[in-house]
């Protein structure tokens, strides 16, 4: 429960003197973004030179490496191939779009490696180096399986999926993320933002009783979500309450912004909210950051609502499967519920864009 105390800087309520974790986290990424280029080289050298405690979460040298690659999107050649000669492996988005030497040596670990842990880190490397020949050497795997197979839950093909692609039983890739990634941040006034979290429906939940919302409203016409090749809207309708239960929930949009829920596997376990508490969701001033920022951003702490690039996945990465045609949706956007209602966790949205189907997976620790 919350204590007597409020954080000096945002003044919410919390247990102890001083400032809320989400504001210590905060500081931190404004001092990491402010890093002159001189730093960040800096930066980069020191994580080559202790290269191997990359595999040592919670190092400095590995704190190093995600303020690099999440908040400067600063990922070297020269880093990826020291990682490969340390055979560092824990860390996997080190290698995205990775050169093909590197790629190469990531291939002829896997193959010959006979520990599940090593070729479960190792798939999930090559996933994120992602070009042409690590599909095929993945799909390889999946068409051939090795020993280790047997120890591991999911097909190559689900491990495909950590780097944002995937390919089918012909081995035909299917792009699952977008290249470009924008956050969404709160403004002291909302404008006309292309995006809205949150937003109270007039229809009750058929489970709950509660309230269902559009948890995410994405004008895709926006020049800035050009990067999504919608002409249209995009709305992500669900019950906030009976979604934390589900494997996932789903809804259909059409582009000229309407909008309905599909019913739900288990259903009706949430608890209805008060009216209040879901106007408070919807006064949230969250709304279309201005510029761009790297793809993995913010992928370390768990604060920063963003659309496109990577998910931060609070448990494994997770594709729904689209109700209508049984592909793997696409990652769209990912919301942390401390931004909008000060719960714990993160509310995945992600599409079908061919269907016009919108998915919404909660995950917390
Ligand atoms: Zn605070
Ligand atoms: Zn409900
Ligand atoms: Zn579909």
């Amino acid at each position: 429960m919350y204590g007597n105390y409020t954080c000096e800087r945002c003044k919410r309520a919390i247990g102890f003197r001083g400032i809320c974790l989400a504001c210590r986290e905060e500081l931190k990424k404004e001092e990491i973004l402010a890093w002159s280029e001189e730093k960040i080289q800096e930066k980069l050298q020191e994580v080559i030179q202790n290269i191997k405690q990359l595999s040592d979460w919670g190092s400095k040298t590995y704190d190093a490496a995600c303020h690099l690659i999440d908040l400067r999107g600063v990922i070297s050649e020269k880093m990826q191939r020291a990682a490969l000669e340390a055979e560092v492996f824990e860390l996997p988005k080190v290698y995205y779009h990775a050169p093909e030497d590197v790629r190469d040596g990531l291939i002829g670990c896997l193959m010959n490696t006979t520990d599940a842990q090593e070729a479960s880190w190792l798939m999930q490397c090559l996933a994120m180096q992602g070009d042409d020949k690590a599909l095929e050497a993945l799909y390889e795997l999946e068409c051939h399986p090795k020993e280790w197979r047997e120890k591991l839950y999911v097909d190559p093909s689900v491990y495909a999926q950590a780097g944002g692609w995937t390919f089918d039983k012909k081995g035909k890739r299917r792009t699952l993320n977008y290249d470009t990634c924008y956050p969404i941040i709160k403004a002291d006034n909302k404008g006309n933002s292309p995006i809205k979290v949150a937003r109270i429906r007039k229809e009750h939940c058929p489970h709950c009783g509660g309230r269902m919302m559009d948890m995410l409203v994405v004008d895709a016409r926006d020049k800035r979500l050009q990067f999504l090749g919608v002409d249209g809207v995009i709305t992500a309708t669900c019950c906030p309450s009976c979604v934390l239960y589900e494997e996932g929930g789903f809804s259909r949009f059409t582009l000229d912004g309407e909008s309905e829920a599909l019913p739900l596997e288990i259903g009706g376990i949430g608890e209805e909210a008060s009216e209040e508490m879901y106007r408070e969701m919807e006064e949230n001033s969250l709304v279309l950051g201005e510029e761009p920022v790297p793809l993995f951003y913010e992928t370390q702490s768990d604060y920063s609502c963003t659309i496109g690039g990577f998910a931060s996945w609070v448990q494994d990465w997770k594709y729904l499967t689209c109700p209508d045609c049984g592909k793997p949706m696409r990652y769209l956007a990912q919301l942390h519920w401390s931004q909008i209602d000060d719960s714990e966790g993160t509310l995945y949205i992600e599409i079908c864009p061919e269907c016009q189907v919108a998915g919404m997976l909660h995950q917390q620790t």
